[in-house]
Formats: C-alpha cells, sequence, structure tokens
C-alpha cells in the first residue's frame, strides 16, 4: 500500500531541487576529520597549549561557586592553585536570562558575609500570593506552611547580576576568569581520562573550509577538569556517553522556564511581591509563577 502510494506520488511530483553540483559541506571535523579533508592539507592547526590545576568550563552559578569555594580551601590549606574559568557568554553573566527568586541557603555557607558586602540582592520577598485564575476570575489559595510557594527569607533578583557579582568575588580570591571562550573540545590522556579542554577555531567558513582568518582555538590543559555547563551541557553529555555516566541511574527530570517581562504602571508595582498562579491561561493545573 505504502510502497504504491509512493509510486504515485513520484509520478505526479515536479522536481523543485536544484542539479547544481554543491560544494562538499564539512559540518564539523569530528564528523568528517580534517586530516582527510583536502581543504586543510597546508592550515597550521597546531593549538596553543596551557596548563593549570582546575579549569572549570561554565561561569554560571555552579561554575563560580565551585571555583570560590576551591580557592577558599586553597587560602585556608596555603596552596596556590591555578583555577580557571571558561565561559561562552561574552561577559560573565551574560547567558543567565532567569529573572530569579533566590533562596540564600547556599550563598549563606559559599561567603558567609554577603549581606555586609556591596551585593545584588536588593529586593526581599515581602509578600507571597497563590491564585486559580480563571478567564473572568480569580480564587485566591492560602500559602499553607511547608509550601514551596513560601518564599518569605527569599529575594528576587536577576540571576545575571548575581552572576556577575559571583564573578567579581572569584577573581578577587585570584581565580582566573576567561569570557568569549567556549569550549567545544574534551582533550583526552592516551590512557582515555580528561585532559582539558579544547577552545573553538575561529575563522571557518560556511562550507566548512579554513578562512585566510583561521586561528585554531587553545588546549588548556589540567589537573582536573570540572563540567558546570548548565542543563544538557553538549561537552557534558558527550562525557555521560563516553563514561556511561547516566547509566543505571534516574532519568533527569526538566521543567521548562519561561521568562517574561511585564511593562505595568508604576501604581501597580509593589517590590518584593511573589505571584504564583494556577489554571488560565494555561491548561489544566499548570503552575505560573
Ligand atoms: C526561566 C528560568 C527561571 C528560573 N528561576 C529560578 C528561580 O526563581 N530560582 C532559582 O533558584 N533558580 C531558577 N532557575 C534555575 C537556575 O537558573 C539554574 O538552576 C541555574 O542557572 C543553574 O546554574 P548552572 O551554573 O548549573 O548552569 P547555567 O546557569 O546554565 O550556567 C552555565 C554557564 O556555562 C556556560 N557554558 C555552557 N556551555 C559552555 C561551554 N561549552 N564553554 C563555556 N561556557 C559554557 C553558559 O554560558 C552559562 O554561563 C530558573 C531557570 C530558568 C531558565
Amino acid at each position: 500500500m505504502l510502497r504504491s502510494v509512493v509510486r504515485s506520488i513520484s509520478r505526479t511530483s515536479n522536481r523543485f531541487y536544484s542539479d547544481v553540483a554543491h560544494p562538499k559541506i564539512t559540518t564539523h571535523y569530528t564528523v568528517v576529520p580534517r586530516e582527510s579533508d583536502e581543504r586543510w592539507k597546508e592550515v597550521n592547526m597546531e593549538r596553543f597549549e596551557d596548563e593549570a590545576d582546575v579549569v572549570i568550563v561554565g561561569g554560571g552559578p555552579s561554575g563560580l561557586s565551585a571555583a570560590i569555594r576551591l580557592k577558599q580551601m586553597c587560602k585556608k590549606n596555603d596552596l596556590d592553585f591555578r583555577i580557571c574559568v571558561v565561559e561562552k557568554a561574552s561577559e560573565v553573566g551574560g547567558h543567565i536570562l532567569s529573572g530569579a527568586v533566590i533562596e540564600t541557603k547556599g550563598l549563606d555557607e559559599l561567603l558567609p558575609d554577603w549581606r555586609n558586602m556591596d551585593h545584588p540582592l536588593k529586593t526581599p520577598v515581602s509578600i507571597d500570593k497563590f491564585a486559580y485564575l480563571t478567564e473572568t476570575g480569580r480564587f485566591n489559595i492560602p500559602i499553607l506552611p511547608g509550601f514551596p510557594m513560601n518564599n518569605h527569607g527569599n529575594y528576587i533578583v536577576r540571576l545575571g547580576h548575581l552572576v556577575k557579582w559571583l564573578g567579581e568575588q572569584a577573581e578577587e580570591l585570584g581565580v582566573e576568569i576567561y569570557p568569549g571562550c567556549a569550549a567545544a573540545e574534551i582533550l583526552y590522556h592516551d590512557d582515555g581520562s580528561v585532559k582539558g579542554v579544547a577552545t573553538g577555531d575561529v575563522g571557518i567558513a560556511k562550507d566548512g573550509s579554513p578562512k585566510s582568518t583561521f586561528e585554531p582555538g587553545m588546549a588548556l590543559h589540567a589537573k582536573v577538569t570540572l563540567f558546570a555547563e548548565g542543563c544538557r551541557g553538549h561537552l557534558t553529555k558527550q562525557l555521560e556517553t563516553k563514561f556511561s555516566l547516566r547509566d543505571n541511574v534516574a532519568p533527569q527530570s526538566y521543567g521548562i522556564g519561561l521568562k517574561e517581562i511585564w511593562e505595568i504602571p508604576a501604581e501597580k508595582h509593589t517590590p518584593g511581591l511573589v505571584e504564583h498562579t494556577i489554571g488560565w491561561p494555561l491548561v489544566s493545573m499548570t503552575m505560573y509563577c
């Protein structure tokens, strides 16, 4: 049946694609190795190499907290480790978009004196509201003790500002941060253990050939490489596959967070107010906050 449908479609359909031969498209050298690609024959691909004690991939809350804690431990134990963070955003915090309500336990443990510093957590939560919405109405629901919507003691902040500030704290402790550097490849020792990462090459044309501006990425070797790329990082996923890290473990679960910025009349703005709603405009009991 399927075969006869396909045959009748191919009899009646016209060809709308071009017959012109296109140059071979190289997607990535891990797919089509450059050694067997004529266009890369004379190109110098030697990478500049650098060595650190710890390389951290990703300057988000996790990567920067790890860097800060490591430096604190170095200070405590009179050690001077070179700790480098590579961050693909052009500035620290640049890719951190979530507007967040922050529970400060982690920060209290990391930087116990943060409240006395010039920090970005300026807006404590003062009012929590929870409601079921219909298209035309609103039913308030009390926030009982133990409900996750109880945000008293937490702070409203743009997470990017907190991350930028964490970056400043890390640099003050001596962490080297390299914004604008995406780790593009994991490097391995001969025994298969992780040696470090390489940052992305620049100056490659759309068809995968080298441009005159081609510069190979830099190899960063380290005793320890820490991957803090966030949710579903592309290098982390390679490591998960190579080292079977997700075998026999519970599947990861994800929630989708959407950020909307609303412009509202100034008189309606209540600093410190957090609204949680379920119902309209979403179907069933989806939570919106
Ligand atoms: C819409 C939304 C709302 C949220 N609201 C809240 C909230 O209210 N409260 C709360 O506590 N949490 C909230 N979160 C969750 C919070 O944002 C995350 O838990 C947190 O950002 C995770 O930190 P992370 O450092 O693990 O990863 P990320 O924040 O994702 O940081 C990863 C960093 O690594 C960089 N990076 C990734 N790959 C590479 C690479 N190969 N090379 C170099 N750099 C790389 C990225 O640019 C990024 O800067 C929210 C998330 C979203 C999306």
